[in-house]
């Protein structure tokens, strides 16, 4: 029997490259010899996004489409179309192009020769802004030396992952999600498949910077304890420094029997530690908050709607 391959694409805000999508996906698929199903997710757009995707459904039926009741992140938008997959294999692409559609027959054949995980990692990039690519580019390097995972470097969602990985994928109740971290957390055979980054073809990027740094500590913070750590020695090298301050003002006070120098000695010092006091707060909150989101036990997301699943609506 022919093995299927699902691929998910999640779609916010993309009207003006659903169909696009939708015609590139299936010319790479319906060459290859595997079954396929694409799986879209609209994140709750509210443009023409989810109309498109319904006319798409409505006449191919390996085109099934996941809506949410609103907008729930990249990141869970992925989680439900690997929850809504049944394939023997699942991709995970952007719906903007930027990732060739064309690689996942080579991401396919590294799968058959046994591979669990392919993942597409970037030579070059496209028509991003300096800005993306430097701060991409220290992003990576930080959470590098932070994590307790190895992440590789310059990759994305875009990859291949088999039943298997997506099954203990799907026993990761984990809400605020990493996916790239997470898949690489669960091991198995990993192999990278290097590749040119396009431009977006048409739109814009959907991940403004406020996204991007929820992202970011999502990665940093959610792989590893190390910022916990960074402050206790911070804390330790503080005490430090204050000892001697502490001890310089006993002996001027000593020597010279005034009180009132030093006044700027005392301004400094009380700026830096309650500025790493702030700090260490802000990271132990940055915890914090996440162990409360976890004890809230909310779903990741909430489908409003499901075309083209018969078992259920
Ligand atoms: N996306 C999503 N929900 C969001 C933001 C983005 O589903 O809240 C999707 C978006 O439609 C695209 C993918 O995630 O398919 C990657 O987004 P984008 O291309 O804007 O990110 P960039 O490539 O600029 O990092
Ligand atoms: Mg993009």
């Amino acid at each position: 029997m022919k093995k299927l391959v699902s691929v998910v694409v999640p779609m916010y805000f993309e009207e003006e490259v659903a169909y696009e999508c939708y015609h590139r996906l299936t010319d790479v698929m319906s060459k290859g010899d595997t079954d396929y199903e694409l799986i879209f997710v609209n994140d709750g757009s509210t443009d023409k996004t989810l109309p498109i995707l319904k006319g798409i459904a409505l006449n191919d039926k390996k085109v099934k489409v996941i809506s949410f009741s609103r907008n729930f992140g990249h990141q869970n938008a992925v989680t439900a179309g690997v929850f809504g997959a049944s394939g023997d294999a699942i991709v995970i692409i952007d719906a903007d192009l930027q990732d060739p559609p064309e690689l996942i027959p080579d991401m396919i054949a590294k799968w058959q020769e046994g591979y669990d995980v392919v993942y597409a990692k970037r030579k070059q990039r496209k028509g991003e802004s300096i800005f993306k690519l430097v701060t991409a580019k220290y992003f990576y390097k930080f959470l590098h030396a932070m994590s307790d995972v190895e992440i590789p470097k310059d990759t994305g969602d875009f990859r291949l992952i088999d039943r298997k990985v997506a099954e203990v994928f799907k026993n990761m109740p984990e809400r605020n999600r990493f996916i790239r971290g997470m898949i690489s957390w669960v091991g198995f055979k990993q192999i990278p498949l290097e590749y040119e980054r396009q431009e977006r073809f048409a739109g814009k990027t959907k991940y403004p910077l406020k996204k991007m740094l929820k992202f970011a500590s999502d990665g940093i913070i959610g792989f590893s304890s190390k910022p916990l750590k960074m402050i206790s020695f911070v804390g330790g090298c503080t005490i430090v420094l204050s000892i001697i301050l502490f001890i310089y003002s006993i002996v001027e006070k000593i020597i010279k029997g005034s009180t009132v120098q030093g006044w700027t000695s005392l301004i400094c010092a009380v700026a830096l530690f309650s500025g790493v006091q702030l700090l260490s707060l802000g990271i132990i909150g940055q915890y914090i908050a996440r162990i409360y989101d976890e004890s809230k036990q909310r779903p990741l997301y909430i489908i409003d709607e499901k075309i083209n699943y018969e078992e259920e609506k």
